[in-house]
């Protein structure tokens, strides 16, 4: 597969699952525009990966949450790039608690990052895809979009909102030869959830069939198939990544 030619922009691409892929794509030859909120530094850090990679890229901060934000720096990209050819729509937080505990604040900040933030990159570049006739949109749910999980009511619902918000733009957007999809990873290694104490780890561990929680590159690798020219048909879809724990 060859990239060459083609821009993408990666949000959340400074840490974890977003920087990974951040990397295939530049090792493949897009250009990658690499999103963060605050970590500048760990957003060079994965330019200087990509580079490493053989590919190249530039940073470009925005809070996805926040719409108009956003709308400003896609239009720089875009401004730059002359267009966007591949989205990653990756930027998620969480912020978890039983629904009697659960804050106001929690369920807006992670309803506003995970899905809203994917509503305002989609927008923000959608019109550039649809000049070219051609486009990728790849989300990255999880999941317990799925399953569900007792203390991620926000998170849970965010993602299964991406989901529908897939099956959505694939159909609205198919006749430009623009596909949207998604990748819904299980447990995967990053500092998301190296925040989860020893315990819980093995306890999820034991709940995964492969037997080990997954790696950045396991979610990168299913985000490539879509991003590719010879997965042109499929859309609508979903990865799922997760060793098994749910079928
Ligand atoms: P990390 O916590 O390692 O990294 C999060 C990334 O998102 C960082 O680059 C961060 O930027 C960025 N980010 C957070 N908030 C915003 C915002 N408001 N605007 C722009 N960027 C933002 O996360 P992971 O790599 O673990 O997760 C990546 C995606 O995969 C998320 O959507 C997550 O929900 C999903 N996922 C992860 C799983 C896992 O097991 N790790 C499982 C299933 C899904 P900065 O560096 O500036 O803070």
């Amino acid at each position: 597969m060859t990239l060459h030619g083609k821009t993408a922009v990666v949000t959340g691409g400074s840490r974890g699952i977003g920087r990974e892929i951040a990397i295939a794509l530049g090792a493949r030859g897009a250009y990658v525009f690499v999103n963060y909120v605050s970590r500048a530094d760990a957003a060079e850090e994965t330019i200087g990966l990509v580079r490493q990679a053989g590919g190249d890229g530039a940073i470009v901060q925005c809070d996805v949450a926040d719409f108009s934000a956003t709308q400003e720096a896609m239009k720089e990209v875009v401004g730059q790039a002359g267009s966007v050819d591949i989205l990653i729509n990756n930027a998620g937080i969480t912020r978890d608690g039983l629904l009697p505990l659960m804050k106001e604040a929690d369920w807006d900040q992670v309803l506003d990052t995970n899905l809203k933030g994917a509503f305002n990159c989609s927008k923000a570049v959608v019109r550039s895809m649809m000049k070219k006739k051609w486009g990728r949109i790849v989300n990255i749910s999880s999941v317990v979009g799925f399953s569900g999980n007792a203390g991620q009511a926000n998170y849970a619902a965010a993602k299964a909102g991406m989901v529908g918000l897939t099956k959505s733009l694939a159909r609205e957007f198919a006749s430009r030869r623009i596909t949207v999809n998604c990748v819904a990873p299980g447990y995967i290694v990053t500092e998301m959830t190296e925040a989860l104490p020893e315990v819980a780890q093995q306890k999820l561990i034991r709940e995964i069939p492969l037997g080990t929680l997954g790696s950045a590159a396991d979610v990168a690798a299913a985000a490539l198939f879509f991003v590719n020219d010879e997965a042109a048909y499929v859309t609508g879809q979903t990865i799922h990544v997760n060793g098994g724990m749910y079928m």
